[in-house]
């Protein structure tokens, strides 16, 4: 039995060995696989026809944090507003790379709106989705063709929903001649990963480098996404994107994409990843990238905002107070994290702890860069706060929150200073890029 001495009990796997692939923009570029830190990705749902509305919500994702944005590319309007997209974004200095998803016509549309081909940084191209018969083959040979030209990596994304009908034809018959055959789920796996690498080795064949290449292999079940990626990762060393496909609204789909992931991520297989969350209605896009963030940041993978610690509360909770401050200090921090991000460096790695009483307030607080823990049922109305371990100041009062997030600001510009340089910093919250 593994001891607490074992790696594989503290932390996650070695990361899987793989290819790397750069996507650029302007001059700059993200990376996706090799040693690169798992990147968080997002996708629009706005009319992509529509320039404007498109920019901002790409500003909203990125601003978020997300390192890659998708859009959708589906009409001929769509495409001719790509590169009207990507000016909006520049003028507004949004610093991110568009991935443009295609299908039926990702072909055409590609050939007629040359600069929608140059103003992308990358293609996502489904291989069930790109014709039949000989038509597919010409098709996705015309996509990478073009994908070459204009030196554009390609995510090659097969999808359960469309899976290549032939191809599970074909696999189908095989698993029928079988002595013992496969049950109905198993070959269909085996068809999302054949499909994957076979188009990428069909797409290397046409010319695309092998780094120019990220596969992904998406399902809408947790046991079947993480069998379809192990299988994967088992298989090849193209660099992988994660992400549960349809994963639902609410905690159902934050649950299911995390617990995917999360098994996923801990033994090294995932290069970037992508919680699909369908919104609640008026709900914030963004909330995928920020579930995402919080998916590698909760397992030490990255580090991209501050963390806030906070009990449940009980029947020692004397009132909702602390509820209200942990929430108040969560956005808080979230809020000055832009403005912190650059003067500042490790301040993402910052914990902060708001504790309901006095049970496991000064414990945990202890534990956190920064704690405070509220007076429970029958305590004395003050709060004391922990800085750095030891005990600082006892707040009381009406105040106690502005106070609070003031001794946070005053924390931050001491503490996470430019020219005291990284190894000052994270001590408590592990570094940033763990992995
Ligand atoms: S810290 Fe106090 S209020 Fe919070 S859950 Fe524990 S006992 Fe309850």
């Amino acid at each position: 039995m593994a001891g607490l001495s074992d790696p594989m009990a503290v932390g996650p796997a070695a990361r899987r060995h793989t290819r790397a692939a750069t996507v650029s923009w302007g001059g700059r570029h993200v990376m996706i696989g090799g040693e690169h830190p798992v990147c968080v990705q997002s996708m629009t749902n706005t009319d992509t026809a529509d320039p404007i509305g498109t920019a901002i919500q790409v500003k909203e994702l990125a601003q978020a944090g997300s390192e890659l944005v998708r859009i959708t590319v589906n009409t001929s309007e769509a495409a001719a507003a790509v590169p009207a997209i990507r000016d909006q974004l520049d003028r507004m200095g949004i610093d991110v790379p568009l991935v443009g998803d295609f299908h039926y016509n990702g072909h055409k549309l590609l050939t007629q709106h040359p600069g929608c081909a140059q103003a992308l940084s990358k293609y996502r191209i489904n291989p069930g989705n790109v014709g039949t018969g000989s038509r597919r083959d010409d098709n996705f040979a015309q996509m990478i063709e073009i994908a070459c030209r204009h030196g554009k990596p390609v995510r090659i994304g097969v999808n359960w929903g469309s899976l290549d009908q032939q191809l599970l034809a074909r696999l189908m018959d095989q698993n029928a001649a079988r002595a013992t055959p496969w049950d109905a789920r198993e070959v269909m796996r085996e068809a999302l990963v054949t499909s994957a690498i076979d188009n990428a080795l069909r797409a290397e064949e046409l010319g695309l480098p092998g780094t120019a290449i990220i596969l992904s292999a998406k399902v809408s079940q947790v046991q079947d996404l993480i069998a379809v990626y192990r299988e994967l990762a088992r298989r090849c060393d193209y660099p992988l994107h994660l992400g549960l496909t349809e994963a639902g609204m609410g905690s159902k789909g934050i649950v299911a994409s995390s617990t995917a992931l999360a098994v996923l991520l801990q033994e090294g297989i995932g290069d970037t990843i992508r919680v699909s969350l369908t919104p609640d209605p008026g709900g914030a896009r963004s909330r995928e990238v920020v579930v995402a963030q919080e998916i590698l940041q909760t397992m030490g993978l990255r580090a991209f905002t501050p963390q806030v610690t906070a009990c449940p509360g009980c029947g020692r909770t004397s009132s909702t107070y602390f509820q209200e401050l942990a929430g108040r200090i969560e956005t808080f921090l979230r809020v000055r994290m832009p403005v912190w991000r650059d003067g500042h460096p490790g301040v993402e790695t910052m914990q902060v702890a708001v504790m309901g009483c006095v049970v496991n307030g000064p414990g945990e607080s202890a534990h956190a860069n920064i704690g405070i823990s509220l007076p429970g049922s029958g305590e004395d109305p003050v709060a004391p706060v922990f800085v750095d371990g030891a005990r600082s100041v006892t707040l009381k009062g009406g105040r106690i929150a502005e106070e609070f997030e003031t001794i946070v600001e005053e924390y931050v510009a001491r503490r996470y200073r430019a020219d005291q340089g990284p190894a000052a910093v994270g001590e408590v919250g592990g570094g940033a890029d763990a992995r």
